[in-house]
């Protein structure tokens, strides 16, 4: 029987308590990659490294880096190919300050080359497949090791560390996984994931009804942090706010990540939990990150890779983000283009935590409006519904009134009725069972002024960031 049957066909229809062991056989899967022995490793040479000096992360990164380029030349097809064109070779690629040399890497590359940017020192059964749509819609397959994954792990608990939290902290997390099925209607709307210390909380869930039974579940556990998608947690806060209802056993902080924290969504975070709020700015493909230090500035996370930052337009304070990934040899990104734009300190500016690794103070691109489900829900990301969609080139959401939304396709070749039934099932699954979903189908979506791609446009009128901004006033 595949995974994917049992997740959507089985699974839903199980008793709680059935689905509390499913979720903990998964965590126990999990949890022998994430907190296994490399995890364990990894963060105990992460806690050693976190405060070295300029000069020291600077010899770091460039040994790293010129074992990579040379590894990516002599192992992955794509790369030897394109900078033999390009006439460069790996002793031109000496250090950081090099790899402007090279060519960016877009997405567009990476889904038309994928089978090329395979190392073939890899063994195939060392590959674990993965994939990813982002906010624009377009599916992006990858490979990872687990060896990768456990590193990833250790830098993201590195960076809770910094708040006091550990590895075996209990937390709530706010996720659009559908781990409690969509059409419950009555309590638990969470399930545990023990194994990873971890009670999980459905987006779809957080909405007016439901609040209350969400609440006495959170003032009854006393959990340590919580951690997910900031419009998430927000959904929570704002909700629990109209209800009138407090937290009694607050969190002692949020981890967020993944999104960008909106500045409405902050006020009412932290007004609602009087909780410390941290953010790590990372990418699925896991060949970047950066991590708040106590001064809330996101420091790169050096060891795990280099993130440069390339001019957007003349002016602009935001540059573009491009990764190069130290943690995975077996699909490398390099100078990859994720698509979102960073505000840099300025290069030797020190920052008053200590750390010396290079810093950006503000994550730019990934602000999307939201959109309003029938049952109350407000839903920013779409990215599960599309992350299987090939047939599909692009997507916009567009929300004009309550109780309907229009996906604006761009469609390829092979796009057909199966794929708008397969969406609008999808729709229903994810987002609600109710809302409506018309299709339209442009040639191409347009861009806003400064160029980017909104994934999720609400022109509702009176929007739900208006109200939250107007809530938060109160
Ligand atoms: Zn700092």
């Amino acid at each position: 029987m595949s995974e994917s049957v049992l997740v959507e066909q089985i699974y839903p229809r199980l008793p709680v308590f059935l689905q509390n062991a499913a979720c903990w056989y998964y965590g126990k899967k999990e949890a022998r990659v994430r907190c296994g022995k490399i995890f364990e490793q990894r963060l105990r040479e992460l806690m050693n490294s976190e405060k070295w000096s300029a000069a020291e992360i600077e010899s770091y990164q460039n040994e790293k880096l010129r074992f990579l380029i040379r590894h990516a030349y002599d192992s992955v097809p794509y790369y030897r190919e394109r900078w033999k064109a390009l006439k460069l070779s790996p002793e031109d690629i000496r250090n950081r300050g090099d790899l402007a040399k090279l060519p960016v890497l877009t997405k567009e590359d990476v889904r038309q080359n994928f089978s090329r940017l395979v190392s073939e020192r890899v063994s195939r059964h060392e590959l674990v497949r993965r994939h990813t749509s982002g906010t624009t819609g377009k599916a992006l397959h990858f490979y990872v090791t687990n060896e990768a994954i456990a590193f990833q792990w250790a830098i993201w608990w590195r960076h809770r560390m910094r708040f006091g939290l550990e590895p075996g902290s209990w937390h709530a997390n706010f996720t659009g996984k559908r781990v409690v099925p969509l059409d419950q209607s009555s309590p638990p709307y969470w399930r545990w994931n023990r194994p990873m210390c971890q009670a999980l909380l459905t987006m779809h869930h957080l909405t007016p009804a439901k609040i209350s039974s969400v609440m006495e579940f959170l003032n009854t556990n006393h959990f340590d942090f919580y951690s997910g998608y900031p419009s998430i947690i927000h959904m929570l806060a704002l909700n629990a706010f109209e209800a009138g209802l407090t937290l009694d056993a607050p969190p002692r902080a949020v981890v967020t990540g993944a999104e960008n924290m909106l500045d409405f969504q902050r006020r009412d975070i932290e007004k609602f939990t009087g909780a410390i709020l941290t953010d790590q700015y990372g990418c699925s493909e896991g060949c970047g990150n950066a991590s708040h230090c106590p001064q809330f500035v996101y420091h790169e996370d050096f060891e795990f890779g280099i993130l440069e930052g390339a001019e957007l337009s003349p002016n602009h304070p935001a540059k573009s983000i491009l990764c190069t990934g130290f943690g995975c040899d077996a699909f490398p990104f390099i100078r990859y283009e994720v698509g979102d734009a960073g505000v840099w300190q300025q290069d030797g500016a020190a920052c008053s935590c200590g750390r010396h690794s290079r810093a950006m103070t503000r994550i730019e691109g990934r602000e999307d409006d939201y959109v309003v489900t029938p049952e109350g829900a407000r839903i920013m990301r779409f990215d599960y519904i599309f992350k299987d969609a090939l047939n599909v080139s692009e997507v916009q959401i567009v929300q004009e009134q309550m109780g309907e939304i229009t996906a604006r396709v761009v469609r390829r070749s092979s796009y057909g009725a199966k794929d708008e039934a397969e969406i609008s099932r999808e729709v229903q699954r994810w987002i609600s069972p109710t809302i409506r979903v018309r299709f339209e189908y442009p040639g191409e979506i347009e861009r806003g002024a400064n160029g980017k791609f909104r994934a999720v446009v609400s022109r509702l009128k009176s929007s739900a960031s208006t109200q939250a901004s107007d809530h938060a006033n109160h």
